[in-house]
């Protein structure tokens, strides 16, 4: 027997209504590039989505059709994330970290009709524009400053549009909403195409107390970017429960953070670990300099965020940090660590221990790990590889060519991740079977760089493999065999590849050997490359 209860659908459309209606007055504040401060309200930002959804309308783009945008953490973007799926389009974020190549991939790849660009972010649009054919770009400027040369004006855009025009749409909740590229291990990137519902069920775990509690009360700063997993979908929770929004534009620093942290009253910030270890310095070098009183979470994940960050924030400022774990693929939060009410009474040190893992599922994410001899038991110490699924974890990537391996026989994605899963649930990552390096927050391909090696003259075969590093949790080294008789130095390998990569993705050192420990079946055998340079300092080179 069915049961009797409405089939409503959960769409973004549903949530700018509500915010419409609900939370007229609260405010979202942007940094400008110039650092001064764009300030109006969720009427005002609900006004230009709507007519941003119908300017978009009028330029004969059809439903489903990709809209991309290239912008920081600004009032504009907001209006982007709102006002293209609203407009039955996909919202396409791109990563202006990514090279040109990259990005002109992924542009093509998805079939970007349109590009939404900040106007400090021109530079990069240019770098790729002539091996895509995007229609229509439109520059987000600040204060009447006019569109660059190449792009249109958004503001002249949103002008042309009547707001009185403005239907909502009633889209299948099944429907594509947005859409985010993840770095491939293997190949090229692959994009995840998040579903309505994905994004509202989301949103809606993202409110849960024993998640990150995202409430009106709250005052929601996102350090990590609109332009990469949804900014970690705190613009959608955000706006689902009217919280005050705080948006940092291009003004990442330790300092600036601050500044915003004390003077909006921010209640909760995230990012990726580099950023808060900046800001924890900042904070150590300047005791009682700002008053932090009012935060009462900040959510670091995208990488590791280590024992001892969480113990400084903790014993030295008082800060509660909450390790949160997630992929593109997963919308993108899957789990956090949180403690139980049982483990009140537990040793401090025992604590932290858990603090640091990765936690537990979000309500409606199963997890399993499996190792070599099947699902390996909750023990806390049997590893295997993370499968998820839920309702917000990819079934396939768009234009699923390649990437199904990704996926079980049974429906559950593969994570790529090496974790241990505890008796209590809660997961700790281990290693990372794919082959990428994560700098910073932003991943590095040792496969490409290894093949861009490979393709010198000199070079018989080259691996590439992470070193920690303090401040980017990792760097790349490249380990180098060169051909008989042959010479090459590092600067000389660094600049064969240097045109392929953004600058921050090249090998900070590169390592001449005579040969690379490799598996029985003639794989790289990184483990035993990782273990030989375990010591290596990258400062020193
Ligand atoms: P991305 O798709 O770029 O968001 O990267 C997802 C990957 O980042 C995961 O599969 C992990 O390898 C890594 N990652 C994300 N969060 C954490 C975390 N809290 N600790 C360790 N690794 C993480």
């Amino acid at each position: 027997m069915k049961g009797l209860m409405m089939d409503y659908q959960l769409t973004l459309p549903a949530i700018l209504k509500r915010a419409d209606a609900l939370y007229g007055p609260k405010e979202i504040v942007t940094r400008k590039p110039d650092k001064s401060f764009h300030r109006y309200t969720y009427a005002d930002f609900a006004r230009r989505a709507k007519k941003l959804a119908i300017a978009l309308k009028k330029l004969g783009l059809q439903d489903g059709d990709r809209v991309a945008t290239l912008g920081w953490n600004t009032y504009q973007h907001l209006e982007a994330y709102f006002g293209i799926p609203c407009a039955s389009l996909v919202l396409h974020t791109l990563n202006p970290r990514l090279s040109a190549e990259d990005l002109a991939y992924i542009v093509n790849n998805a079939e970007d009709r349109v590009l939404l660009v900040d106007e400090t972010l021109v530079k990069v649009l240019d770098s790729f524009k002539d091996e895509v054919n995007l229609e229509r770009v439109f520059a987000f400027t600040y204060d009447d400053s006019p569109a660059p040369e190449g792009t249109q004006s958004y503001e002249e855009l949103l002008e042309s549009a009547d707001e009185s025009e403005f239907e909502y749409p009633d889209p299948d909740e099944r429907d594509a909403a947005a859409m985010c590229y993840t770095s491939g291990t293997t190949g090229r990137p692959k994009g995840a195409l998040y579903s309505h519902r994905a994004i509202c069920l989301h949103s809606m775990s993202l409110g849960m107390t024993d998640l990150f509690g995202i409430c009106e009360r709250d005052v929601v700063l996102p350090v990590v970017p609109m332009f990469h997993v949804n900014a970690w979908g705190l613009p959608f929770v955000s706006t689902l429960v009217g919280s005050k929004q705080v948006l940092p534009g291009p003004h990442l620093d330790p300092e600036s953070l601050l500044e915003e942290f004390q003077d909006e009253g921010v209640t909760v910030t995230a990012g990726v670990p580099t950023v808060f270890l900046g800001v924890l310095r900042k904070l150590d070098e300047n005791p009682g300099a700002y008053d932090l009183s009012a935060i009462r979470a900040i959510d670091i994940g995208g990488s590791a965020a280590p024992e001892g960050l969480i113990r400084a924030y903790q014993e030295r400022h008082g800060l509660n940090v909450v390790h949160a774990w997630g992929m593109t693929e997963t919308t993108p939060v899957g789990s956090a660590s949180i403690l139980r009410s049982w483990m009140d009474d537990l040793p401090e040190d025992e604590k932290y221990r858990i603090r640091a893992k990765q936690g537990t599922p979000s309500p409606f994410i199963e997890i399993r790990a499996r190792g070599d001899e099947g699902f390996v038991p909750w023990d806390g110490e049997t590893m295997g590889e993370l499968e998820i699924r839920g309702p917000w974890v990819a079934r396939a990537y768009f234009k699923a060519e390649d990437g199904s391996e990704k996926f079980t026989e049974d429906g559950w994605f593969r994570t790529g991740d090496i974790v241990t899963i505890d008796q209590n649930g809660y997961l700790e990552i281990q290693d990372r079977s794919k082959d990428l390096i994560k700098s910073g927050g932003e991943w590095i391909s040792s496969v490409a760089l290894e093949n861009a090696i490979m393709s010198h003259e000199a070079v018989a075969e080259a691996a590439v493999i992470a070193i920690p590093d303090e401040k980017w949790q990792e760097r790349p080294l490249a380990v180098v065999v060169l051909k008989e008789g042959r010479s090459a130095t590092a600067e000389d390998i660094i600049a064969h590849i240097a045109p392929h990569f953004a600058r921050w993705q090249l090998p900070d050192a590169v390592e001449f050997v005579e040969a690379i420990p490799r598996t029985a079946t003639g794989k790289f055998l990184k483990m035993k490359l990782r273990e030989q340079f375990k010591d290596y300092t990258l400062a020193e080179k």
